[in-house]
């Protein structure tokens, strides 16, 4: 283990030789965006990979959100019911569709949104439901599924943190009407900046593809007021390299997660993400919650970890209803439950490159302070 600070991530890199042989065709073939020949093969590997239907590659992720919700046409001022316990992007997105967020509270078992108060916040307004996959821990996909179809609203899930989860075998992309994806360098999989849409619905992935390049029809028309949002071929390259590592590096946090639960699973005042049997996990995250009954508040252990050198995150915190450019037309208080884990949250270093022993001496400090 080395004495330099442990960041909360460090992102994923292939081997040097590796991109540049790839970037090398670039400079043969002159051709660096607009859907060149590495962003399609990009596009087949991740098709396959995630079991998708249909994909439309993006420039970031938080493009792809508004990408995806423009791409329904819900009504201009309608309601989407999501949560706060996120990142900005996901009420960034709705806030900038022309679209109202309605704020549900999460479940304190899986930090996400708790279906049992999705109905009473749907009104004769509400067109969608943009749910969040915390931690990559799938939510409650399959009721959400039958609440929308009761209410007929569209769900776009923001899968930010889920890239290459899988319920029973089936990537987590598959529920809802569509999904997004980011490929951010501090994402599980990256392309530097990047992101996607991804639907079983070919209708909302031409949508997607048509927005993402300023609405473009053929060469002659725009049939709609879109943006610039592609990706590129150096994004694309940095895409097709990472994914040949992917599981492997997938399977070193895992051994990584395991090293942290070993030694914080018996401590008093910590609570663990729960993981459940039927969930193939991308092991992104490793969020604890510094309890009550734990001898130090969150913010204290964070100041402890610090002294060490070791840099934890507060992801989530505040709550987007927190912040400046929203605490004044939403309240807080009506998410409790989000309030309160976010209150308790620290995410702990975790990256492909991280030893054993770091994790160890990081479950260690914990430990001792208990
Ligand atoms: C990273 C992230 C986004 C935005 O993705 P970018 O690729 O950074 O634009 C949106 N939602 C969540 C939950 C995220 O973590």
């Amino acid at each position: 283990m080395s004495s330099a600070p442990i960041l909360i991530t460090r992102p994923s890199l292939p081997p040097f030789e590796e991109y540049t042989s790839l970037i090398q065709r670039i400079w043969e073939n002159r051709w660096l965006t607009n859907a060149g020949p590495l962003h399609e093969q990009l596009a087949a590997e991740l098709t396959q990979f995630l079991h998708a239907r249909h994909i439309s590659l993006y420039t970031n992720g938080h493009q792809a959100l508004e990408a995806a919700i423009h791409a329904f046409c819900l009504p201009k001022g309608s309601e989407v019911i999501t949560t706060p316990y996120t990142f900005a992007s996901t009420t960034h997105a709705i806030v900038r569709s022309g679209l109202t967020p309605v704020f549900c509270d999460i479940s304190s078992d899986d930090y996400n949104i708790d279906v049992t108060k999705i109905g009473e916040l749907i009104t004769d307004k509400t067109s969608a439901v943009v749910p969040v996959h915390v931690y990559g821990t799938p939510c409650n996909v399959t009721e959400i599924g039958r609440i929308a179809k009761k209410h007929d609203l569209k769900v776009i899930y923001d899968a930010a943190h889920a890239f290459g989860v899988e319920i029973n075998g089936r990537s987590v992309t598959e529920w809802g009407d569509a999904s997004m994806l980011s490929f951010h360098a501090t994402k599980i999989f990256n392309t530097i900046e990047g992101g996607a849409v991804i639907s079983s619905d070919k209708n909302i992935i031409d949508a997607a593809d048509r927005y993402k390049n300023f609405g473009m029809q053929g060469y002659e028309d725009f049939t709609d007021i879109g943006t610039n949002a592609k990706m590129n071929e150096f994004q694309a390259a940095m895409g097709i390299a990472n994914l040949k590592y992917l599981d492997a590096k997938i399977a070193v946090r895992k051994e990584l997660c395991r090293g942290y639960t070993g030694l914080l699973q018996d401590v008093e005042g910590i609570t663990l993400l729960k993981r459940s049997e039927n969930v193939k996990s991308n092991y992104a995250y490793y969020p604890i919650l510094i309890e009550d009954a734990y001898p130090l508040t969150r913010d204290e252990v964070c100041d402890k970890l610090t002294e060490n050198a070791v840099f934890a995150r507060k992801y989530f915190y505040p709550i987007v209803t927190g912040y400046s450019c929203y605490k004044d037309s939403f309240a807080s208080s009506s998410s409790p439950v989000a309030s309160d884990v976010s209150k308790k949250v620290l995410c702990l270093p975790l990256y492909d490159t991280m030893d054993l022993a770091t994790a160890e001496f990081i479950g260690d400090i914990l430990r001792k302070e208990a």
